[in-house]
């Protein structure tokens, strides 16, 4: 999949490396028993769980139960040695909830929870440039028209540039680098023909169907 960032005209860019953050938000923390902490744990997807937000999203339902996590997703660029953030996109972060608990029980990685096919979906991405303050984003999500997440970027434990500058002590973020910013409280299951429209500050709305 190509990532779409809408200029004028449109530039297409090819996905890199998928970082994810987990527990970014206090309250999303506490509704799966999990601790607050300062730092937010971190994650990767590969690239074979890149699926666009749009149309129809086939999902392997014989794998266990599949819960929606609504984040907003990073698009990184560089400039020499400058780490930037070009836009903003609408994403979900999907999960195999039990299979997730198991491998969290036993201490082992969640990959397989996180990383399995269609489970990293990422909608257009909106320039930064049309966004006035990043401090102050509200994002929600409808199922099947039903309102069950609202993020807002001022409740997260780490900021849009402060996970930047995070993720840069241990790597060079670069061009098509996206990360997952984690995901407000209201997560829950998904069933095939469940429709999700989300929306980003009245700039971007995304809408799928899982099937
Ligand atoms: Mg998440």
């Amino acid at each position: 999949m190509e990532l779409t960032l809408l200029t004028n005209p449109v530039q297409n860019i090819a996905p890199r490396t998928i970082w994810c953050l987990g527990r970014n938000y206090a309250e999303h923390a506490r509704e799966l028993g999990n601790q607050v902490e300062t730092k937010p744990l971190v994650f990767q997807k590969g690239l074979n769980a890149l699926a666009p937000f749009e149309n129809e999203v086939p999902l392997d339902w014989s794998l266990g139960p599949i819960h929606y996590e609504t984040e907003l997703v990073m698009l990184m660029d560089r400039v020499g040695d400058v780490p930037r953030l070009v836009g903003l996109a609408l994403g979900l972060d999907l999960t195999l909830r039990d299979l997730q608990s198991e491998l969290k029980s036993a201490g082992k990685p969640w990959t397989l929870a996180k990383s399995f096919d269609h489970a990293a979906i990422v909608s257009h991405f909106v320039p930064l440039t049309q966004f006035e303050d990043l401090d102050t984003l509200i994002f929600t999500m409808q199922l099947n028209g039903e309102l069950r997440q609202t993020g807002e970027t001022r409740k997260m434990i780490l900021s849009l540039y402060d996970t930047m500058a995070y993720l840069e002590t241990f790597t060079r973020l670069r061009a098509g680098d996206l990360v997952f910013t984690g995901t407000p409280a209201g997560v829950g299951e998904l069933h095939p023909g469940n429709e999700i429209l989300a929306d980003l500050a009245g700039q971007l709305v995304a809408r799928i169907k899982v099937i």
